[in-house]
């Protein structure tokens, strides 16, 4: 059989940062594929250089978000995936690198957050059954006209699951390869006493992307749980077992806090008075999800003056947010933004069985006089907007207090 032991791997920015490392990964696969493996591989830009292309379009209008934005971005994993082929050759192996048009990664319109919407898997096995290593360029796809759209900042992971899902008769694993050795309980960056989880459920790892951990892009865990992709997440940089993202039932430990997540970088949007009118705030955050953006925490209050609207967002929708206030606010309302702010969460499945848990979380933020902006909770999470400076404070003594740390 052609078509057993194939294996998306996707590889990122770190994993293809210089030529040495783009020649290290070469080696890498060439190991694989004497072993019997047969690697669809997935990589991401070289690192930096998505936000170097960001800067450059920021130079010239940074709010513009369309077309030319998205082929812009999307330009530097066609750098990377060429050298990684040109690596491979050089050793042997016959690669192909693809671009999202050969694959037919078919996507929505929404430009700087598109959603895949098909791909046909049988270009690639055909590549695999030929004996030829596909080197698929990540976070990118193409709309109904033919423009080159993107996935979302960190969308390379999801490119890989969905190819997965694209081929899962024949495979149902993805291999996502990073520069830390597993998820933790928190971003080891932040916090070094932060442990590797070895497994954990679809549902805690769709929460920790969505409040701002970047180790997983979210529609990835989306996407694998959708068609039961099992996700192992692991290191470049060692031959070891990672984290594997499965079905909860099959994630063992059930602690009531499995982690704490943090976005370092997230704004807050005011708005006064509100717009009367039953219709406006549906129609903002109509207009704000067809756009793309994720709004998290949302608050509203009374005054005699009128209502106050706050609600956060992660600094990368700063532009297309202001844009949409620009656009369904047509009082003269004051909007204000305050940036400086982080988000800080903790995530388990466990506080669905268990109270108790926000009474912890505000607990420790009150003991070092921590103030909460805006709070908000569900199931399987409690979030607090705070200031910028606090966030270390914040995210060691939650770590702590739900018994996170490592043991040395
Ligand atoms: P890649 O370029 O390989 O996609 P990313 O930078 O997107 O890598 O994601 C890996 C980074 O995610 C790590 O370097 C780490 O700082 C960060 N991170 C945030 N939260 C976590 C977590 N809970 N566990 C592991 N890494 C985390
Ligand atoms: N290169 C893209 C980014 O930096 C996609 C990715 O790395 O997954 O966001
Ligand atoms: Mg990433």
């Amino acid at each position: 059989m052609k078509t057993n032991n194939i294996v998306v791997k996707k590889f990122g920015g770190t994993s293809v940062g210089s030529i040495e490392r783009i020649e290290n990964l070469a080696n890498r696969l060439v190991k694989d594929i004497a072993a019997g493996q047969k690697p669809v591989v997935v990589v991401s830009a070289m690192s930096g250089e998505t936000n170097r292309l960001i800067a450059l379009g920021e130079q010239i209008d940074p709010d513009y978000r369309g077309p030319a934005y998205d082929m812009l971005i999307a330009s530097g994993e066609q750098v990377s995936v060429s050298l990684l082929a040109i690596a491979l050759q050089k050793r042997g192996v016959k690669a192909q690198p693809l671009l999202a048009y050969q694959l037919g990664i078919r996507t929505d319109s929404v430009h700087a957050k598109a959603r895949i919407k098909e791909i046909d898997g049988s270009t690639l096995i055909r590549f695999v059954e030929a004996g030829v290593v596909p080197v698929v360029a990540g976070f990118q796809g193409i709309d109904d006209e033919d423009n080159i759209t993107t996935l979302g900042r960190g969308g390379s992971d999801t490119t890989a699951v969905a190819l997965s899902a694209a081929i899962s008769k024949y495979s149902k694993v993805c291999e996502i390869f990073t520069d830390v050795p597993a998820v933790f309980t928190a971003d080891p960056r932040l916090i070094p006493k932060a442990r590797e989880i070895p497994k954990i459920s679809y549902d805690e790892m769709m929460e920790m992307a969505a409040l701002g951990s970047k180790v997983l892009h979210i529609r990835c865990v989306e996407i694998a749980a959708k068609y039961g992709i099992r996700i192992h997440l692991r290191s470049s940089f060692e031959d070891r077992e990672g984290t594997w993202i499965v079905p909860e039932g099959e994630a063992m430990e059930q602690e009531l806090v499995s982690a704490v997540t943090h976005d370092a970088n997230t704004a807050v949007f005011k708005l006064f008075p509100v717009p009367p009118g039953a219709g406006f705030l549906s129609e903002l955050f109509q207009v704000l999800a067809a756009r793309g953006v994720v709004v998290d925490i949302i608050t509203q209050s009374e005054s005699n003056e009128g209502q106050r609207l706050a609600f956060s967002v992660t600094k990368e929708d700063v532009p297309l947010t202001r844009q949409v206030l620009k656009e369904t606010v047509k009082t003269g309302a004051e909007v204000l933004l305050i940036e400086n702010m982080a988000k800080i969460s903790v995530v388990g499945v466990g506080m669905r069985n268990h109270p108790g848990v926000a009474a912890r979380f505000f607990k420790i933020l009150a003991q070092s006089d921590i103030p909460i902006h805006i709070v908000t909770t569900s199931e399987i999470k409690i979030s607090a907007v705070i200031d910028q400076k606090h966030l270390a404070q914040a995210a060691n003594s939650l770590h702590t207090e739900f018994n996170l740390d490592k043991v040395e």
